[in-house]
């Protein structure tokens, strides 16, 4: 199974297409079994989302909904559905975590400390994404090495021991320009609230407009030093207690 792991990722990263239909359909053709793209609806995940519905290919759409989104990425959820003629499913938290979680730290308690932002990332996105991979052989996310110095590693295909899948980057080597520039030229609906100098859109109470001269992910928990990542694309275990 590892070493099975290892080999699909070595051979999309020996031969990575220029072309992203044609790295979606390499990965779709090298996977067996189910594929997932989860995609909270930034310019990336719109752009995979316009290339799988475009080639038709059968790979499943999922979003972490926590509950916490901007209106604006619920209105853009339901025009991407309509767009594309597709179901994008939601993924929630689970309801007695929530509701420990909430217990314990209160409404706006992610504020409060990193271990308390921890708490409510691992219940409302960590927790999910487990319960959204469960079963699946290759995990399609909107990485980008330029994201962020954290991210500078990331590959095409990287064999995820731990969840005992590939997961793939095929955005790895993209500029956030080109991103944004193909959305355009494509038509492709995207959340207005990029044109309001927000850059990574996560949660509302989360997500604050980037400054000039700002990395990608200034704008997420912008209150705390450090990697400014929710735990999502850190190895498991991750999920801190609520
Ligand atoms: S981004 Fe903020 S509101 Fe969303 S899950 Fe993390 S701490 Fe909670």
């Amino acid at each position: 199974m590892a070493e099975d792991l290892f080999a699909t990722a070595q051979a999309l990263n020996a031969t990575v297409p220029d072309d992203l239909a044609e790295r979606l359909g390499a990965a779709r053709a090298a996977i067996p079994g189910r594929l997932v793209l989860t995609t909270g609806f930034g310019l990336e995940g719109q752009l995979l989302t316009h290339g799988i519905a475009r080639a038709g290919l059968e790979i499943e759409l999922v979003t972490l909904d926590t509950g916490r989104l901007f209106p604006e990425t619920y209105e853009l959820w339901a025009e991407t559905e309509r767009r594309y003629g597709l179901r994008i499913r939601a993924v929630h938290p689970d309801a007695a975590a929530l509701a420990r979680l909430t217990d314990r730290h209160g409404p706006m308690g992610f504020r409060a400390s990193v271990a308390a932002r921890e708490a409510c990332c691992g219940v409302r996105k960590v927790a999910p994404l487990a319960m959204a991979l469960d079963g699946v052989a290759g995990w399609v996310t909107g990485l980008r090495r330029s994201q962020s110095a954290a991210r500078r590693a990331t590959r095409f295909a990287e064999a995820d021991m731990e969840r005992g899948l590939v997961k793939l980057a095929p955005l790895f080597d993209w500029t956030a320009e080109a991103v944004a520039s193909h959305i355009r030229s494509l038509d492709i609906p995207y959340n207005p609230l990029f044109d309001r100098g927000f850059v990574s859109i996560g949660c509302q109470p989360c997500t604050r407009p980037v400054r000039v001269g700002e990395s990608e992910r200034a704008g997420r928990w912008w209150w705390e030093e450090g990697a400014r990542e929710c735990g999502l694309h850190l190895p498991p275990p991750y999920a801190p207690a609520a």
